[in-house]
């Protein structure tokens, strides 16, 4: 079993994602069972402070270690999980995973500072009782509140705006950080950032990747900086890739940057080795 899967583990991301794109019906029923398999991992992304380039968080990041179709991406599974209740078994599995592992690293020298993001599905913040969970899970791995952000995708938050708001000020009012995922890709985003608890919104990558050529993505990624900062938030830019990407949001005057050009997500033993090396 284990040579097996790691042999496919080479193979990755490809070759997978055509199959699974075959029988997605087939791939929900297996996910059922894929934490009880322990199957489940999450990398984790540095996220740097854009002043200094310190470390400053790390995103979890959700990749599914199947033992014939080899290490699955997220985007493969996902949005399959967020057609049923399973997405809320991934969702408490990640957090349970990732407080762990960050409580641990919080315990190394350098490291306490250090916020764990976790992705949520705006289905989540519909289960009753969500919040309680989140604090449940915080208070059992022994970990900071304000040690875990929730990233949340915009669009998807205008499902039911008024659940989700009361949900997510539940949380901020305990101290967790709530960032706005994908910032831009949604709609009516103006009015909501104002009804959200935000700490933070992190720039779709789409205008990231085109701002060094496009004026026009530049532009709005200047004035997302400017309305996130006008409201007291942070801004966090993903798909950094260039390091003239780095060094322009830098400029601008983005707080923190993530993306290939700092580092790809890492395994969870590989992250504590992670510094960054400026070309
Ligand atoms: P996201 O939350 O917007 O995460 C950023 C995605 O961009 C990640 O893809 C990351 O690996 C990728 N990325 C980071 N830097 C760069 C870069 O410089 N260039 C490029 N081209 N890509 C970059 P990943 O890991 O495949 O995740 C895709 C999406 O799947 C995530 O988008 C998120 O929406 C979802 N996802 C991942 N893990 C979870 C999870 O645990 N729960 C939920 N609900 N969703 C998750
Ligand atoms: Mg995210
Ligand atoms: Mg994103
Ligand atoms: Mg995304």
């Amino acid at each position: 079993m284990r040579a097996r899967n790691q042999h496919h583990h080479v193979v990755a991301y490809d070759h997978a994602s055509h199959k699974v794109s075959r029988d997605n019906l087939a791939l929900l029923g297996e996910l059922r069972n894929a934490v009880g398999a322990d199957q489940l991992r999450l990398h984790y992304q540095p996220k740097l402070l854009l002043a200094d380039n310190s470390l400053v968080g790390a995103e979890a990041l959700m990749r599914w270690e199947h033992p014939e179709r080899g290490m699955i991406p997220p985007d493969q599974f996902i949005p399959q999980a967020e057609k049923s209740s399973i997405i809320n078994e991934l969702t408490v599995w990640a957090l349970r995973s990732a407080v762990t592992q960050q409580s641990q690293w919080c315990a190394m020298r350098g490291m306490e500072q250090l916020k764990v993001a976790v992705n949520i599905s705006v289905h989540d913040l519909m289960v009753p009782g969500f919040h309680d969970v989140v604090l449940q899970t915080l208070e059992q791995g022994n970990l900071d509140n304000g040690n875990l952000e929730l990233e949340v995708t915009e669009s998807a938050l205008m499902e039911d705006i008024a659940t989700s708001v009361d949900v997510l000020k539940r949380l901020s009012g305990a101290n967790v950080i709530i960032s706005i995922d994908d910032f831009g890709t949604g709609y009516s985003s103006l009015k909501y950032l104002d009804l959200l608890p935000t700490a933070a919104i992190k720039i779709d990558q789409s205008f990231v990747f085109r701002m060094a050529r496009d004026a026009g993505s530049r532009q709005i990624v200047q004035a997302a900086i400017g309305l996130a900062h006008s409201l007291g938030m942070r801004v966090i830019a993903e798909g950094v890739e260039t390091e003239e990407n780095y060094s322009m949001l830098r400029d601008m005057g983005c707080d923190i940057a993530q993306g290939f050009f700092i580092s790809r997500p890492l395994a969870s033993e590989k992250f504590p080795g992670f510094s960054f090396q400026q070309q």
